[in-house]
């Protein structure tokens, strides 16, 4: 038997995998939008919290071509 609370989880993790597949964020001096979240580090290896106020959370389509962001 599978208890609410289990799934509650389940769909938990599940969420948060499939948003750090998708989640962008936007290094404004720049412009271009890395594959990560604000507050972590990009698929290519910055750090954005190192000038938190470049970097914003996007929907927008991921434009960096380095490795770890494109696809
Ligand atoms: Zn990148």
């Amino acid at each position: 038997m599978i208890l609410p609370i289990d799934l509650d989880i389940y769909f938990n993790n599940l969420r948060n995998a499939i948003e750090e597949l998708i989640m962008a964020v936007k290094h404004t001096p720049t412009g271009e939008v890395h594959r990560g979240t604000k507050g972590g580090r990009t698929g290519c290896g910055f750090n954005t919290k190192e000038h938190p106020s470049h970097w914003v959370n996007t929907s927008e389509r991921i434009t960096c071509a380095k490795n770890g962001c494109k696809n």
